[in-house]
């Protein structure tokens, strides 16, 4: 590396200051770009002064090594930490209808826009693909119940199996940091609390050890895990609160109870804030705020009954729901078909015809027919919910559309960006955190303009 006609300088002043000697033959090297020349054996009479031009030489290089070394050090970047929250149901235009104004100021300080689903637009299904950047159809948790005609078992996010890790597929981001070294601490994320590929976060809470944890010791939880020392410190943090979604099930996205909700995650934004800016790592800490989805009114009146359209006879298992999943016996598929065509307020598919722009229909885990409802409307048998609020809807929808607002060292101030889908904040936190993201269906470029 080192070029044989500048051995002799190198060695005059070895032991001083060998590190930007380095430095300086690869500035001299690459930057500057002089040509090396090997000493003149026929001038010996002039050794002296050539000498002291090759120390002129070397003092200039030494003062460009030492600023090339300077700027180096001040410019390799100091690892990022990245705190994620999920406000479960945050629709997108609650921080116009409701005060919140920590969450405001994150988008003061950073960037601001309202985020895309994925299909179905529903919990589970979303935090797992934010957490993998996959969508449900990928993922392998196609709704917030499904059944797997596979192992002939039906999957509920409050059932028996909902830590079965067969059902989680891809890799969680969590598990993508630990793989290159980064330490992650999660705190009820959809997914965390399930031993994916047999291992779990470094640091995790479980969903089904109750009391559950405080609204405002989670936030304890995500500061003590910044103030853990260097070497234990999770450089990915991840916390998950089920404020507004509960309340706007109960009593629709536009209620006094959501305005209420909205205001005690809020507080809980505004103490994540002051704990980032009070740790060690303040300033090197990316703080993201997310929702899964967003919440549209129902009401029981506006419900399609399947048996209304369907016989039994005809399928093997139907999953009422947003959207409706159905196993067809084959020789009745074009029976239940065409049955749905006729009914108002749904739109049913072929599995294989569900529009692209959906991203749904490749899992053995979705039933060859799948009919969705119109926005507002539910396909129940028994009991229609409601009055109140409701998702599952396309991510179209904007009464689905959620929230993304971001701040810290990477990001923009202040600026609206374009929708992105929930998908790339997958590529998008490795890349905060500077790890290799594994195969997913996100798109960093989608947010390329809300980086620094
Ligand atoms: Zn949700």
């Amino acid at each position: 590396m080192i070029p044989s006609g500048f051995e002799p300088e190198t060695h005059s002043l070895e032991g001083c200051c060998s590190i930007q000697l380095s430095y300086g033959t690869v500035a001299v090297d690459r930057a500057v770009g002089w040509k090396m020349r090997k000493p003149d054996r026929a001038c010996k009479d002039n050794d002296f002064l050539r000498n002291f031009a090759s120390m002129k030489k070397l003092l200039y290089i030494s003062v460009v090594a030492v600023a090339v070394g300077v700027a180096a050090v001040l410019l390799t970047p100091k690892e990022r930490y990245v705190v994620m929250v999920s406000m479960d149901g945050f629709r997108w235009d609650y921080p116009a209808l409701y005060s919140c104004p920590n969450v405001d100021a994150v988008a003061e300080n950073g960037v601001w826009t309202d985020m895309y689903p994925s299909y179905p637009a529903s919990t589970f299904p979303n935090h797992y693909a934010m957490a993998t950047g996959l969508v449900p159809d990928h993922n392998g948790i196609v709704n917030n119940s499904f059944w797997n005609p596979e192992t002939e078992d039906y999957y509920s996010m409050g059932g028996p199996n909902r830590h079965n890790p067969e059902y989680f597929l891809g890799e969680p981001i969590w598990l993508t940091a630990q793989r290159q070294g980064v330490k992650t601490g999660v705190v009820y994320w959809v997914g965390s609390d399930v031993a994916v590929q047999g291992q779990y976060p470094t640091y995790w809470k479980n969903y089904e050890e109750k009391p559950l944890l405080e609204y405002s010791a989670r936030i304890d939880t995500v500061e003590a895990y910044l103030n853990l020392p260097k070497k234990d410190r999770p450089r990915l943090i991840m916390v998950y609160f089920d404020e507004p979604d509960h309340s706007g099930h109960g009593f629709g996205p536009e209620s006094e109870q959501v305005g209420k909700a909205v205001a005690l995650v809020d507080e809980q934004v505004g103490r994540l804030r002051e704990a980032i800016a009070r740790s060690k790592v303040g300033k090197r800490t990316d703080l993201i705020l997310v929702s899964d989805h967003g919440m549209t009114e129902i009401d029981p009146r506006r419900c399609i009954h399947p048996s209304d359209w369907v016989r039994p006879e005809w399928y093997e298992r139907l999953l009422a729901g947003t959207p409706t999943s159905i196993f067809t016996k084959p020789e009745f598929r074009d029976s239940v078909y065409n049955a749905f065509s006729k009914a108002p307020h749904v739109t049913v598919w072929r599995k294989e015809d569900i529009p692209l722009e959906l991203n749904y229909g490749s899992s053995p885990r979705i039933g060859d027919i799948v009919v969705a409802p119109d926005l507002g409307w539910q396909i129940h048998d028994r009991h229609p919910r409601g009055p109140g609020g409701a998702h599952g809807y396309s991510p179209y929808d904007k009464d689905m559309q959620a929230i993304f607002r971001a701040e810290g060292p990477d990001f923009k101030k202040g600026k609206r960006v374009d929708s992105f889908r929930n998908v790339t904040l997958y590529p998008l936190v490795c890349h905060l955190l500077g790890i290799e993201p594994a195969p997913n269906d996100g798109d960093l470029e989608e947010v390329r303009g809300l980086l620094r």
